[in-house]
């Protein structure tokens, strides 16, 4: 079968590798639809070449496996990133998937979805509310990021004002998890973020700025009679904002880190933690409790993923897609096998 492969970093290919067969309690998926993320193309740390890419995707179940009971062939599903964890650490027990250093993710550290099949451990699926179409089934991942941070890491409330930083696809989600818990959501941008911008509006967002003409000190002030925002998420992975995140958090809110940085920042932590009591919190990825939150979000229809597919293509055309979702005119790019 036809597969992307991340060969080493730097080093993607287009190859012909041998169709998984799945293995006691997993399951065989025909990928009908599969997400670029941000992983996929600028490298993760926990990203262990050789390994096929993608692990955003909806699909068909075509086989399973011994002792696969709950799952059938001919499923309409979708997939959590984790094929194996200890199942005996802290995090196992309490469910934080996410956190077990034994997992093996989906597309990182096991071959994932950007192919015509993958296999995974049949507890990660999920079959795909009746409304929802493989499309927007394959970004019930992000979206489930998304509830994550949110719902479960910032638990954020009604009568909260959440800034968010970056209108790329992960802060488009944020802001519409944080709408349906009934937040008001200011969220920002640059010039070149227009069409983003007026898409978070679409989305229900309070406010949608251009940090370069508009003064979003001033409007969060008007906003929160002066104290400043009281839960910022970072989403753009950018130096700049999580220095301006930390100076328009209010005193005693929360500052989540939704965005990966790939380098290392230098805070003044009198000023954070002593001056200011601000809660950091950090959010990786989602864990089962999220995607049970995001199916719900997407059967509920409370939220709008379809607006966020700007391209789909072939998966043979990968290289087309991956230069588009570097592009700020894209938003999700689907790869179709
Ligand atoms: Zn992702
Ligand atoms: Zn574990």
């Amino acid at each position: 079968m036809k597969a992307i492969v991340k060969l080493a970093e730097g080093k993607v290919k287009l190859m012909e590798i041998p169709e998984p067969v799945p293995k006691p309690n997993q399951v065989k998926v025909k990928v009908k639809a599969a997400g670029i993320c941000g992983t996929d193309i600028h490298g993760y740390s926990a990203l262990r070449p050789p390994v096929v890419l993608g692990h955003e995707v909806a699909g068909e179940v075509i086989e399973v496996g011994k002792g696969v009971k709950r799952i059938k062939i001919g499923d309409r599903v979708t997939s959590e990133t984790t094929d194996y964890v200890c199942g005996k650490c802290r995090f196992c027990q309490s469910g934080d998937y996410n956190l077990c250093s034994e997992r093996r993710g989906l597309g990182s550290k096991v071959n994932g979805a950007f192919a015509e099949y993958f296999v995974i451990w049949e507890k990660s699926i999920h079959k795909l509310p009746s409304n929802i179409d493989f499309t927007t089934g394959a970004l019930s991942e992000p979206l489930a990021c998304a509830t994550h941070a949110v719902m479960e890491q910032a638990k954020v409330l009604a009568n909260e004002v959440v800034l968010v930083l970056g209108p790329g696809p992960f802060g488009l989600l944020v802001t519409q998890v944080a709408r349906a818990q009934g937040a008001t959501v200011v969220i920002c941008g640059t010039a070149g973020d227009e069409s983003r911008l007026a898409l978070a509006k679409k989305f229900g967002a309070n406010e949608a700025i251009n940090l370069q003409s508009q003064d979003i000190g001033e409007l969060l002030k008007k906003l929160t009679n002066g104290y400043g925002a009281d839960v910022v998420f970072e989403c753009s992975g950018t130096l700049a904002a999580v220095h301006s995140g930390l100076e328009l958090v209010r005193k005693k809110g929360r500052y989540v880190q939704a965005g990966i940085l790939h380098q290392s920042v230098s805070l003044d932590f009198d000023q954070i933690l002593f001056d200011r009591e601000i809660t950091l919190i950090g959010s990786r990825t989602q864990k089962p409790s999220a995607w049970i939150k995001a199916l719900e979000l997407m059967r509920q229809e409370r939220v709008d993923l379809k607006s966020l597919v700007t391209d789909k293509l072939p998966l043979t055309q990968w290289e087309e897609g991956f230069r588009r979702a570097r592009e700020r005119s894209s938003i999700k790019v689907l790869l179709y096998p």
